[in-house]
């Protein structure tokens, strides 16, 4: 069985086409600039890179341009449009309205209409991008795999919001968490890999990146984790602020004459890493211009630092132990200098990093970086968030 793994951005298109008999990925791509000038797709299969430079004035236009490329004779994989036997795409936010992956259907795409201002940025993008899909293959079987989906699991009192409950109720607003496929598959990973059972492990997976957010995975269920309403809550993140008093944001509101959907663009874009060290979003940047005596890039590393640390600390409180660490995601996997420093001083719950083992270089693969000490397992664990969702859309038929 073959699925097609679809991550549609509001100018990008991702795909991979995976073999669920052995899990590999047969292709995988991107349709850049969709809609504006200079758009190409970049189609990867048996080990060569094709880039095809034509215009995409739309999601239509790119689904069909990759379809195309699969079938390709010469760069393709399959002969025809018919191997692919399912497709699965990625979506950020599913409200309540979706508490699991669901198949597409005349009705879920209706409810994914209603709930579209949950995530402004991203779920308009994936309707796009499903409607795209149903027109080039109005046969095949497809599922909607929600970023949100593992976090349903948080109990009442660690999703709440302070808030007069009616309001809740009216509206839903609460927290929602992201990245919930990849904190799914690395916890999975960590169980696998220590040869334990998922019920009888306390993890706390860091997935790292551009965006970060940090899970507590209890008996392989999400207990809490640090995202919120929308994925500019928790740590701060390249240009997100993560956590903010809200009357801060409401005084600079006024100090500099924005409304609040300036705010929340100033917060959400212009804030993180980004905004105080003035250097760069990117932790490459941040870590070579701190190493090189800048003192708001390293003052930038410090916030993040001490923020994972903070979470991991109250994770391991909420529930009551912690015997496993996990880091994912760009920086995660590869920043050894962001690991060490959310890793030091936290001997008080047992954890101890080899520091060789946490300067190696990614290999790709799970790497376990404990001290010898340690009581609790520090993994480096590559995500794979493609393979679950294709994973989840093979269980949904
Ligand atoms: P996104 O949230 O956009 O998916 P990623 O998980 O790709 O982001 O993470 C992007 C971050 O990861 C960047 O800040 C970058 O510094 C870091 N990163 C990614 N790849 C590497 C690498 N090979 N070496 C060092 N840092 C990396």
């Amino acid at each position: 069985m073959k699925v097609l793994v679809i991550n549609s951005g509001s100018s990008s298109l991702k795909y991979q086409l995976i073999d669920m008999e052995t899990e590999n990925v047969l292709a995988k791509g991107n349709c850049e600039r969709i809609g504006i000038d200079g758009s190409r797709l970049i189609h990867k299969a048996n080990g060569k890179e094709t880039i095809v430079e034509t215009p995409m004035p739309d999601h239509n236009v790119a689904v069909a341009l990759v379809l195309k490329a699969l079938t390709d004779k010469d760069v393709g994989v399959i002969s025809s449009m018919e191997e692919i036997d399912a497709v699965g795409h990625r979506v950020v936010a599913s409200g309540e309205a979706f508490k699991k992956p669901v198949l597409v259907t005349d009705e879920t795409m209706a409810l994914m209409e209603e709930i579209k201002d949950l995530a402004p940025l991203h779920n308009p993008a994936s309707i796009i991008g499903v409607n795209a899909c149903r027109v080039a293959m109005p046969n095949t079987p497809m599922g909607l795999v929600f970023d949100t989906g593992f976090h349903f699991t948080m109990p009442e009192y660690a999703y709440m919001y302070a808030i007069d409950y009616e309001h809740y109720e009216k509206y839903k607003i609460r927290r929602y968490g992201a990245h919930g496929t990849s904190h799914k598959f690395v916890s999975q990973e960590a169980a696998k890999y220590l040869n334990k059972k998922p019920e009888e492990l306390k993890i706390v997976t860091c997935h790292l990146g551009n965006g970060s957010s940090i899970t507590a995975v209890d008996g392989g269920k999400c207990v809490d984790t640090s995202m919120g309403f929308t994925p500019l809550a928790g740590v701060p993140m390249g240009t997100r602020s993560g956590d903010i008093d809200f009357a801060a944001a409401e005084y600079l509101a006024k100090k500099e004459g924005m409304s609040i959907s300036e705010v929340l663009n100033y917060l959400n874009k212009k804030s993180g890493m980004l905004g105080v060290s003035g250097v760069s979003s990117d932790f490459r940047d941040l870590t070579s211009a701190s190493e090189q005596g800048d003192k708001r890039a390293k003052l930038a590393l410090d916030m993040f630092g001490y923020c994972c640390k903070k979470y991991v600390g109250a994770y391991a409180a909420a529930m009551n132990g912690v015997d496993c660490i996990v880091f994912t995601a760009g920086v995660g996997e590869n920043n050894n200098f962001v690991r060490k420093s959310i890793c030091e001083n936290m001997e008080y719950l047992g954890v101890e990093i080899d520091e060789e083992k946490n300067e190696e270089k990614n290999n790709g693969e799970i790497r376990d970086i404990s001290g010898k000490n340690s009581k609790v397992k520090v993994l480096i664990i590559p995500t794979n968030e493609e393979l679950v969702i294709a994973r989840e859309t093979v269980e949904l038929l």
